[in-house]
């Protein structure tokens, strides 16, 4: 064990300190606060001095992998570099210091960059509408599959139960489906990873309440029958719903809205360069076409004549409603055009969002401006297949097609040495990158899914298509020590069930 690893209260020494504040000129040791809540003894805080706390949280820090100190081709996620400039505009205490409760009036600019990216987003993807209440992107997908069950109860359509979902699906368009009630039907792939069009024609009927489809789908491959399959389905009666949290390779290039797609969400914190991972902080905003724009949730901003902007909470204040009946939906029985929220499909944060992440994406939106945006999918489109053609002649590919942001290989290609996906990317890790995305998506036994993100520099590339390709060699040649990589690591080969089911949280129960 290094001395940094210790915690700091073992490196606590009795009257060391690293602070002085002054004296307490009032020489009183009477608080105001009622005596049932004063402490009897002082908390038993470490005594270290400034250095010890410094180097303490800096070695802590560096024990951590982010985009900041390396290559992280977590396919799927989209890990891109977040611009410093955007955690300098998010810090800003004119946005920081801002409280959730402040009335409208007090926070006209906060509205308005809310207002402005939300149409920034419009503009990008073809959506007429947007809320950026959502908290994640699976917390997007559940408000817009709400949006679609919303406007088919407004309709009073209410046999559509059902959602398709492909096989190739992200795993949480199943489960967000369910947490809202729908039954899931799922439509299979053809062997060239696209969603079988054959398969899904027998699936539509009247109980379809829609289906939700990411494209490029989960194998980095644009679903090209994307007309013909909105034509089905919206001939059938449902909606499509796009799964955009992997925008990145069409950003600028294709919208959704012109593909046919009626609900959407996008990853601020994938696509819009906000850093994730651990769970967050993320944001999933949701776009809808004109027609079901009423059935965002609430609180919503909206415009007033005179161009201020106020909240929208969903209680009703038509003329044509009982006053402050606070109805959602048809029972206040207002026009579809109402803006006082009352036909939205619920409520699903508490305020508007993270707004911290919203701050980022704004501020990632327009440094790069409308001509910079439009190269973002075609860099990383680039970067993608440039490594998926560099390695494929050492790693299984199965799909051999050109790809978007991400691709899929199926383990080595020699795969006799019995070195598997997972002792591969641990020991990517001893050569300083993060190991991609392995094991999903769960078509091929031995998935290691790669996306490098536009923000990657060729010569990063190459680094990481050398050790790749390095350890394609070393297989062959010593395997043994693959099986007990990482060796360079500050914790070595996890048992991933026992670290997932008996996580060690507290440092007592290590020593
Ligand atoms: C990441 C991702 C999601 C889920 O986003 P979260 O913010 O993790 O909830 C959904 N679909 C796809 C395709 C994704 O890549």
């Amino acid at each position: 064990m290094k001395y940094y690893d210790k915690l700091i209260f073992d490196l606590s020494k009795e009257g060391r300190q690293g602070y002085s504040l002054p004296a307490n000129k009032w020489e009183s040791t009477v608080s105001e606060l009622p005596a049932g809540l004063l402490r009897s003894e002082a908390p038993a805080l470490p005594q270290v001095s400034e250095l010890d706390v410094v180097r303490h949280y800096t070695n802590l820090s560096q024990m951590n992998f982010g985009v900041d100190s390396g290559f992280y081709p977590l396919g799927s996620c989209t890990m891109k570099y977040n611009p410093k400039i955007n955690e300098e505009i998010a810090a800003n205490p004119v946005f920081a210091g801002l409280h959730p409760l402040q009335p409208a009036e007090t926070v006209q600019g906060a509205l308005r960059l809310y207002k402005d990216l939300a149409a920034a987003l419009s503009a990008i993807t073809g959506m007429a509408e947007f809320t950026l209440d959502p908290f994640a992107g699976a917390h997007g997908e559940l408000t817009g599959l709400m949006v679609i069950r919303q406007y088919h109860i407004a309709r009073g359509d209410l046999k559509r139960t059902k959602i398709i979902v492909p096989d190739s699906a992200h795993g949480t368009n199943p489960a967000s489906a369910a947490v809202c009630g729908l039954d899931i039907v799922q439509v299979k792939s053809n062997p060239v990873g696209l969603v079988d069009v054959e398969d899904l024609k027998p699936l539509l009927d009247d109980t379809i309440a829609g289906i939700m489809m990411t494209n490029p789908n989960t194998l980095g491959l644009f679903e090209k029958d994307i007309r013909e399959i909105a034509a089905l389905v919206h001939a059938c009666g449902g909606l499509l719903y796009y799964d955009g949290a992997n925008m990145n390779p069409l950003m600028g290039v294709v919208r959704p809205g012109d593909m046919g797609f009626d609900v959407l969400h996008l990853n601020l914190h994938k696509t819009f360069s906000t850093p994730h991972g651990g769970g967050g902080p993320g944001s999933g905003p949701v776009g809808v076409a004109a027609h079901l724009a009423s059935h965002l949730p609430v609180p919503k901003v909206v415009e007033a004549e005179d161009g201020t902007l106020y909240i929208a909470d969903g209680t009703c204040k038509c003329a044509s409603s009982p006053e402050g009946s606070g109805a959602f939906g048809p029972a206040c029985g207002c026009a579809p055009e109402c803006k006082c929220g009352c036909q939205a499909c619920g409520q699903i944060s508490g305020f508007m969002g993270n707004f911290g992440v919203l701050l980022r994406a704004y501020t990632y939106i327009l440094m790069l401006g409308k001509q910079n945006i439009k190269k973002v999918g075609p860099l990383a489109v680039l970067g993608a297949n440039y490594i998926k053609e560099s390695l494929k002649d050492v790693y299984k590919l199965p799909i051999p097609t050109v790809c978007k942001h991400e691709f899929v290989f199926d383990g080595l290609a020699d795969q006799s040495t019995g070195v598997t996906t997972l002792d591969v990317a641990k020991r990517l890790l001893d050569y300083g990158f993060h190991a991609p995305t392995i094991y999903f998506p769960l078509l091929f036994h031995q998935s290691i899914m790669i996306e490098p993100t536009e923000t990657e520099s060729k010569e990063t590339l190459d680094e990481f298509i050398e050790v790749m390709r390095k350890l394609a060699q070393e297989a062959l040649e010593s395997p043994e020590y693959f099986k007990e990589a990482p060796h360079n690591t500050p914790v070595g080969r996890l048992d991933e069930t026992t670290a997932a089911r008996q996580p060690i949280l507290r440092y007592k129960d290590l020593v």
